[in-house]
């Protein structure tokens, strides 16, 4: 057994209102009186503590809460359910090792749901699903399983089925024990009763059984799967160890989806999801290993999670706190930290000290000595760091595969209210901008403004109130506008001379660019088809660095360019007059004069956007979505809500809100996200 077995980075991902704050605190809630056993009677206590809680609600802030359930430490790592905050999602996939999924067993699988199944499946996630609510009126269980396999293309593997439904629901059947389970509510859940299956139900409970039994002979770990087909033909006894083996396997080679049920609310089924966890989530060592990119080489390196390696660790959210400054939440994926010590930050390429390690619970923190790989804390001291970056040593310099994350689309002049507070306003922006990736700020040069961009208003609006309440600095915002990009539609091939005198020496350059278009989302690229044969190689890095330049800084407009691909076809040079500053101009003209012969193009940012709206106002809606030039990709009914699906120009959503709130009195609801670039109405692609 590894010494990694006993510890688990897990995610709960659900959509808004499926339950997750209140799973998650009976999570905490369960597993800290577990932790105290061994303690005395600490019953009373306990429940005080719960009715408190349940009083004003558990504010878990910290992007990682720590408890223990049986011998095992599980890391929750905090995931936003909005997706206007699409990298905060992204960066929390990143780092966590298997996720809960929960689902409202009325609503079923929402659409935000799909976007983070989708995002959970690039990443290669093992889950577990957990079916919330079933006391709910409207609850569908086996409706749920048939919305995961149709709209996620999810395999649920059934291990518990509910007992009564609605106000009815008693308990559920656990079809790997065979037995039936119900929480006391005197003690808040803590106390499990366990019955044998009730006759009524037998029938049943035994065909969910023999269909999980089914699906697990047939993973991919051949002994296990055949043992398990032998003792189930020979009708001989199927131990639970052996099945739940079976489960973890499947699990993490991604076959299907356990799947587990209960109404958290009524303290129904949670402490078996606890023990779903920590028997078929993976532990840090058990997922693939990292690629990372040294720093140096450039060389693409695997990082196994080891602890006797050189320390590396992703610094994957920053939270400014008042006191204690920027506090960095860390993975360690290799080797170990101590507080106190020195670190060194791959990117930045500079070291600084860390203070103290933090390990956050639900209401306290608890300081570390030391923090190994595998495992999350925060690190309190560092004021360079910023999300994304690498922070290890300088003997095994690393880059762990930066993230990527979607690019600002929405833009908003601000100033601040009194000039005076002009500095407190940009360093208030620029915090902001450490904290979150998609978030930027710069000067307008021709205005004196600030500038800010972001993912949409809503991200821009969040992140203003927080300049307000976090900074206390008072700021006038302007009318939101788009970020165009520009690109091309054609090849074209241009041959650049350039000659000028500076400070009385000639300088020459002559090359010839090919640009073109590539596909969509490819982004820009830069090669060279001639080598120092024909050019010296700095002069060829001096034409990169040129182009390089040139892609931030448009075409006709001076908006960014994407998706052209420049290729230096030839190049000459004059030994005495040639050098690279000509080079790099050369090339930065050459692009603008190449592109503008290849039928520039002005491209806007198309949303993706999910409205959900009572029936009854569904015409309303769409003659709305209409006007804003949307193009509807499809629309789910469901038993009293339309779900449309639709791609609308941004630059038409202005408002959109206030708009539908208006023509729906208030009852839909609707989230939106960056699509893809597309050209702009009016203009031809
Ligand atoms: P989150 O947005 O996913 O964090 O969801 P919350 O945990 O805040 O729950 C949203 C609402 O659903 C709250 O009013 C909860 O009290 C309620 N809720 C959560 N779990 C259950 C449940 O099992 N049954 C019922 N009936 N309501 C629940
Ligand atoms: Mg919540």
């Amino acid at each position: 057994m590894s010494e990694f077995e006993k510890l688990r980075n897990i995610g709960i991902i659900a959509h808004i209102d499926a339950g997750k704050t209140t799973t998650t605190e009976r999570i905490i809630f369960y597993s800290g009186k577990s932790h105290r056993i061994g303690e005395v009677d600490d019953g009373e206590a306990t429940m005080d503590w719960m009715a408190q809680e349940q009083d004003r609600g558990i504010t878990i802030t910290a992007a990682v809460t720590t408890c223990y359930w049986r011998d095992k430490q599980i890391n929750i790592i905090d995931t936003p359910g909005h997706v206007d905050f699409t990298a905060e999602v992204e960066r929390s996939i990143r780092v966590l090792d298997g996720a809960v999924v929960i689902f409202c067993a009325v609503g079923g699988v929402e659409p935000q749901s799909e976007t983070v199944w989708h995002q959970a499946d690039r990443y290669h996630i093992p889950r577990i699903a957990y079916i919330n609510k079933l006391d709910r009126i409207g609850a569908d269980f086996f409706g749920v399983l048939k919305e995961m396999e149709q709209k996620l293309g999810a395999t649920p593997l059934v291990l518990e089925l509910p007992i009564g439904a609605e106000s009815e629901l008693q308990g559920i059947v656990d079809l790997i024990g065979m037995r039936e389970l119900r929480w006391d509510q005197n003690d808040y859940g803590t106390t499990m009763i366990v019955d044998e299956i009730d006759d009524s139900r037998l029938a049943q409970a035994r065909e969910y059984r023999e269909k999980m039994l089914d699906q697990l002979s047939s993973i991919g770990d051949e002994e296990t799967a055949n043992t398990l087909t032998e003792l189930f033909l020979e009708d001989k006894e199927i131990s639970e160890s052996l099945i739940r083996s079976a489960v973890r396997k499947g699990t993490l080679e991604r076959s299907f989806i356990p799947v587990f049920c209960g109404a958290s609310l009524r303290n129904v089924g949670v402490q078996p999801l606890l023990d779903g966890i920590v028997d078929f989530l993976p532990a840090p060592d058990e997922v693939p290993p990292l690629v990372g990119v040294h720093a140096k080489s450039e060389k693409q390196i695997e990082v196994p999670c080891r602890t006797d390696a050189a320390p590396l660790a992703l610094v994957y959210k920053i939270q400014s706190d008042r006191e204690a400054g920027p506090l960095s939440y860390i993975r360690m994926y290799s080797g170990h930290l101590r507080s106190g010590t020195a670190v060194y930050n791959i990117d930045k390429r500079k070291r600084e000290r860390i203070h103290r390690l933090l390990r956050m619970h639900a209401n306290r923190s608890e300081q570390l000595h030391e923090i190994h790989a595998g495992d999350v804390a925060v690190a309190v001291g560092l004021k360079m760091a910023q999300t994304g970056d690498t922070i290890g040593s300088e003997q095994f310099p690393v880059i762990l595969e930066p993230m990527s994350f979607p690019v600002p689309v929405i833009s908003v002049a601000v100033e601040p209210k009194t000039l005076s507070e002009r500095s407190k306003l940009e360093a208030a922006l620029h915090q902001l901008e450490k904290e979150d990736p998609t978030f930027t700020v710069r000067d307008d040069e021709d205005t004196g403004q600030l500038i800010i961009s972001g993912m949409g208003e809503l991200h821009l609006d969040v992140l203003m109130t927080r300049v307000l309440s976090d900074f206390k600095v008072q700021a006038k915002i302007g009318n939101p506008q788009v970020s165009y990009r520009e690109s091309i539609n054609k090849e074209a091939l241009h041959h650049e001379k350039y000659h000028k005198l500076i400070a009385g020496k000639e300088n020459s350059a002559d090359i010839t660019l090919r640009v073109r278009r590539l596909r969509r989302g490819e982004g820009n690229r830069f090669e060279s088809e001639i080598g120092p044969d024909t050019l010296p190689q700095e002069l060829i890095d001096a034409v990169s660095r040129g182009i390089n330049a040139a892609f931030s800084s448009g075409i006709v407009y001076g908006y960014p360019v994407i998706d052209i691909g420049v290729t230096l076809v030839a190049g000459q040079y004059n030994q005495s007059t040639s050098t690279p500053l000509a080079f790099e101009a050369a090339a930065a003209m050459g692009f603008d004069e190449a592109c503008r012969g290849a039928e520039p193009a002005l491209l806007e940012p198309i949303m993706r956007v999910n409205i959900l709206t009572p029936k009854e106002y569904l015409g309303e809606v769409l003659g709305n979505l209409n006007t804003r030039q949307a193009e509807i990709v499809r629309i789910d009914s469901k038993s009293k809500v339309e779900s449309i699906h639709a791609h609308v120009p941004l630059a038409t959503m202005f408002g959109y809100s206030t708009s539908l709130r208006s023509a729906t009195q208030g009852r839909a609801t609707f989230s939106m996200e960056f699509s893809h670039f597309a050209p702009r109405s009016g203009f031809s692609e």
